[in-house]
């Protein structure tokens, strides 16, 4: 039942076709229907079973996307890879307001390595005033519940899908502010038993922008007087990205110290990667006629044509996706970056590509990727007080090139078990072939089956080069003859 009603959600949100929420069109839509009567904030605590709750644990399993959101086999949703979190146990202190919550996690990693034991975590310190920590207490359903009753929302009725619902609205906090001063909104969608069954709101994110996230919540069972969705699930973008099974719950545990460790890092994010201390350093090294790379991070490809230039790779960060416009512009050339090719979609192989939409680059990108990179590159900015950045985004399958008469850079769809959505620029003149992620393994060790499927496209399709470079740079050269090695003697 959720999962119709989930799917039919996105859709009145507009979701799957990438546009943002038309609230007005949602609302406006609903007009029939709508004769129930509206419940108060009050009946909705009371339905829940929260009148007298101050905090709550639960227990159960947990699941979370495989390798994290943006770092996933496919770039758009849905992500269907999941790790199990066993022996999960949360609790919410809805006064503080904080939330701690932690299990088994027994997973491999994004180069399939052999799995290993951790732990999963989910966090918000006492002391957070930071809305991508804070929105996790506000969206659960006993948090939304006491937002909404703080701030005396009153319910106005919607309609998705021919059903009914009463929907309640509350800002963040004052104290709690975007980037550029607003205060952050907080929906939540109550059923006709009052219960609440989905939550939302929008969180500034550096690459996403208003980065949408969901909370879905089915199955209610009352333990205790408190009602309890059995079934959780939080979703990103539109797709589901941590969710909980729930086996057991209980309002106002005696044992909540215990439960809330004091958290014994600040939270704070440690930043992106800084640019290099010195910023007129020349970080560029000419591999060839036309050809050079930017190093100092992740390593980026500029390739020089008669008007214009093609750079593959934007780098890590914003700030390194900056410094990388800033050396081509110091220490290469001052022609238009034309294009920027993204070698596949992971984080941290598009955190850079922002600094280069700003500078009126197309982006470039295996055509599996388009879609997830049009959808996020042109997501409003306005929690971060950005301008948008009117993306334009190209797709390659199969083989694309870029010539003319100087200078010749081809990208190769190489789809593997790391993404589906990769890229492998060659330059036939200057024998060279650029990667991401497809890292040589140590003299004598296995390469991992991506590795190997890149030598065997290498062998299959006659590509010729004579030097392997990398965005991941290795510290001694590297070979044609050393990828093809990982796969001799199949
Ligand atoms: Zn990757």
């Amino acid at each position: 039942m959720l999962r119709d009603l989930s799917i039919s959600l996105l859709l009145a949100a507009g979701l799957l076709t990438g546009c943002s929420w038309d609230e007005a069109g949602t609302e406006a839509s609903a007009t029939s229907a709508m004769s129930g009567t509206v419940p108060t904030i009050d009946q909705v605590v009371t339905a829940m079973g929260l009148d007298g709750v101050d905090s709550a644990m639960l227990t159960g399993t947990a699941w979370r996307i495989r390798n994290s959101f943006r770092q996933t086999l496919t770039a758009s949703p849905p992500w269907p890879e999941r790790d199990r979190i066993s022996n999960w146990t949360q609790a919410v202190d809805l006064q503080v307001p904080a939330m701690f919550g932690s299990g088994d996690t027994f997973a491999s990693n994004l180069f399939l390595e052999p799995p290993v034991a951790g732990t999963h975590t989910l966090n918000v310190p006492a002391d957070s005033s930071r809305w991508s920590q804070q929105m996790e207490i506000w969206l659960t359903p006993w948090g939304f519940v006491k937002g909404a009753l703080s701030s005396g929302a009153q319910g106005s009725r919607v309609e998705m899908d021919g059903v009914a619902y009463t929907k309640f609205s509350f800002q963040s906090p004052e104290s709690i502010t975007s980037p550029s001063g607003m205060r952050y909104t907080v929906n939540g969608y109550v059923n006709a038993d009052n219960l609440v069954v989905r939550t939302e709101t929008w969180v500034d994110d550096a690459f996403m922008g208003d980065l949408h996230v969901v909370g879905l919540f089915d199955e209610y069972m009352s333990y205790n007087g408190l009602m309890v969705p059995l079934v959780i699930e939080q979703q990103r973008a539109g797709g589901g990205v941590f969710g909980i099974s729930i086996s057991s719950a209980a309002a106002n545990p005696t044992n909540l110290d215990e439960l809330l460790p004091a958290p014994a890092v600040s939270g704070e994010d440690s930043g992106s990667p800084a640019a290099a201390s010195t910023p007129t350093a020349d970080l560029t090294q000419q591999i060839g006629e036309g050809a050079w790379l930017v190093t100092g991070g992740y390593v980026a490809l500029v390739v020089e044509y008669a008007d214009h230039l093609v750079v593959f790779e934007s780098g890590q960060s914003e700030a390194r996706g900056e410094q990388i416009i800033q050396q081509i512009r110091e220490h290469i050339s001052a022609k238009e970056i034309r294009f920027i090719v993204n070698s596949h979609p992971h984080s941290d192989h598009t955190a850079g590509l922002v600094p280069f939409m700003r500078e009126g680059a197309t982006l470039v990108t295996h055509a599996n990727n388009v879609d997830f990179l049009d959808m996020a590159l042109n997501t409003p900015r306005t929690l971060l007080g950005e301008e948008p950045l009117n993306a334009e985004v190209m797709g390659v399958a199969g083989v694309g090139v870029f010539e003319d008469a100087s200078n010749r850079l081809e990208l190769h769809s190489v789809p593997n078990l790391h993404t589906d959505g990769m890229l492998v620029a060659v330059l036939p003149v200057q024998g060279v072939m650029f990667e991401a992620d497809f890292t040589l393994p140590q003299p004598g060790a296995e390469a991992n089956p991506f590795v190997k499927t890149l030598a065997r496209y290498v062998v299959e399709n006659d590509v010729q080069f004579e030097r392997y470079l990398a965005v991941h740079a290795a510290n001694v050269p590297q070979t044609r003859a050393d990828l093809v090695a990982t796969i001799t003697g199949e």
